[in-house]
């Protein structure tokens, strides 16, 4: 029997692979919520009106794009899958907000030699000097310290500090330069000028993966030049297909099930619930955030749970606003972010219906805190997120429809020396044959995709041991 803790995508997508590999082995999920998803949660209104809490829009490119797209196709979901185009204005508008404005990040090859505000100089200049840039150190660093150092300090304040804040809402200063410029801090190891590299190998990369067999929807994707997707009903159309295809296969999914403990003893993994039920297996992986992993291994492995343990997690504050009519913005985008050095408390706000047209109305998302998060009520937070739209959007009527939460730990940080703890997990794993295999968005990649790819990953892994 595999026992899966954790029902987020990471825990499903496991779950489908090995259902898919060894159909008939027993696979139970113990999930301490009443529902599976994780983050991933979509409210559907009876009038087709939906909110997205969580992730809502997927990119299909690379490999782990492949692998989601992958399980969409061996799903059968292909005809709900709404894609938005690499012309279309949301993906060509990607704004943030600076000095008091909005402003157009440049998103052609000609926008790169104008001089674009709030940039000082047109951002070609950040290319010559990254041909006259310092080497940086043999070890890890920050994003901010990376950047800064090859590119200048406003690509760092301006592109990298909102990008950060909008991908895992933290701080560009803490972030490692490995969560999302491995490649190009690599780079910088090798050659003299990392953006003439990049271009050479984005090219021979490019004819290498043409060769790579691929999902159909992964290759009409790339046909059609989407930019990203999600699908009909929300992205937790994923999760439930998941569910029914896991279900009606045979797996067992344990609602309300908190996990409270865990004994590694041997090939043994002994596994104790709050009810003070208790199952062993041979067969384990978890897919809980690092840390809620961590206090479940403190009494048998403290060496593991103390790295699992840093591995911290920052909360947002979300708010999903409905407005009646759909020409509330005066720009299609896909929404705005907001550089940390800005006096506006917001991370940045996403213009949900200009990607995927919901009728006669506008819903806009606006997300609070990540590495400022202050705590903050619902009733504060709803005002903070209306104070901002007023000043950045002058949108100051009422929401039709609303909905406010705060997301508590919702998104691993991975600071500077992210990987060295994941590779040191790993060992310990491997060196001490520990019955476990760990995955999720705490250690390879936060986004959906990087979820989707690990979990399958580390059913694959499971069924080689
Ligand atoms: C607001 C927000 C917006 C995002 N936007 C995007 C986006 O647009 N695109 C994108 O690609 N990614 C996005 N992400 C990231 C992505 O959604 C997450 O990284 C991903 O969903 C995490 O999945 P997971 O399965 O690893 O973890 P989780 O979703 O955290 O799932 C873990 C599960 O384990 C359960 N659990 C925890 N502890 C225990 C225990 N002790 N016992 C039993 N069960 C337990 C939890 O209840 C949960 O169901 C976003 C994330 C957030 C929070």
């Amino acid at each position: 029997m595999v026992v899966i803790i954790g029902g987020g995508i990471s825990g499903l997508s496991a779950a489908f692979r090995i259902s898919q590999l060894k159909p008939g082995l027993k696979i139970t999920i113990l999930e301490s919520s009443p529902r599976v998803g994780g983050w991933i949660a979509s409210t559907r209104y009876e009038d087709g009106t939906i909110f997205e809490h969580g992730p809502r829009t997927l990119r299909p490119v690379g490999e782990s794009g492949a692998a989601t797209l992958g399980l969409v196709e061996a799903l059968g979901l292909q005809d709900k899958v709404m894609s938005v185009s690499k012309w279309h204005p949301s993906a060509k508008n990607r704004l943030i907000y600076a000095n008091g404005e909005l402003h157009r990040l440049p998103s052609s090859i000609s926008s790169v030699f104008k001089k674009m505000q709030p940039f000082r100089k047109p951002l070609y200049y950040a290319g010559l000097r990254d041909i006259f840039a310092k080497r940086g150190p043999m070890g890890d660093e920050s994003m901010h310290s990376f950047v800064k150092r090859r590119f200048g300090p406003d690509v760092a304040e301006y592109l990298i500090d909102p990008l950060v804040r909008g991908i895992c809402a933290g701080d560009c200063r803490e972030i490692s330069v490995n969560f999302l410029l491995k490649d190009l801090k690599e780079t910088e190891m090798k050659s003299r000028s990392i953006m003439l590299s990049t271009a050479k190998k984005l090219f021979m990369k490019k004819k290498s993966e043409e060769k790579k067999s691929k999902p159909e929807l992964a290759r009409k994707a790339e046909h059609e030049g989407w930019s990203v997707w999600s699908l009909q009903g929300g992205l937790e159309t994923l999760t439930d297909s998941m569910v029914d295809h896991l279900c009606n296969n045979g797996a067992e999914i344990k609602y309300d099930t908190k996990i409270t403990s865990i004994e590694l003893q041997g090939k043994k993994a002994r596994i104790k619930m709050e009810s003070g039920e208790e199952i062993e297996t041979e067969q384990l992986i978890s897919a809980i955030p690092a840390i809620s992993l961590a206090p479940l291994l403190k009494k048998s492995h403290p060496g593991v749970s103390k790295i699992l343990q840093d591995i911290k997690c920052v909360t947002v504050g979300l708010a999903n606003f409905e407005y009646a009519g759909k020409d509330l913005l005066q720009m299609d985008a896909f929404g705005f972010l907001v550089p940390s050095s800005q006096d506006l408390s917001v991370l940045g706000v996403v213009f949900d219906t200009c990607s995927f047209p919901q009728g006669d109305k506008t819903i806009l998302t606006v997300m609070y805190g990540g590495h400022r998060y202050q705590p903050t009520t619902p009733i504060e937070l709803e005002e903070i997120c209306k104070f901002s739209l007023s000043k950045t959007l002058g949108i100051n009527e009422e929401p039709h429809r609303k909905s406010v939460q705060i997301l508590k730990d919702c998104i691993p940080q991975y600071t500077v020396g992210h990987n060295g703890r994941v590779n040191a997990i790993d060992e310990i794993i491997s060196k001490e044959s520990l019955p476990i295999i760990v995955t999720g968005a705490s250690y390879k990649g936060v986004s959906v995709n990087d979820c989707v790819l690990n979990g399958i990953r580390s059913a694959e892994n499971l069924l080689a041991r």
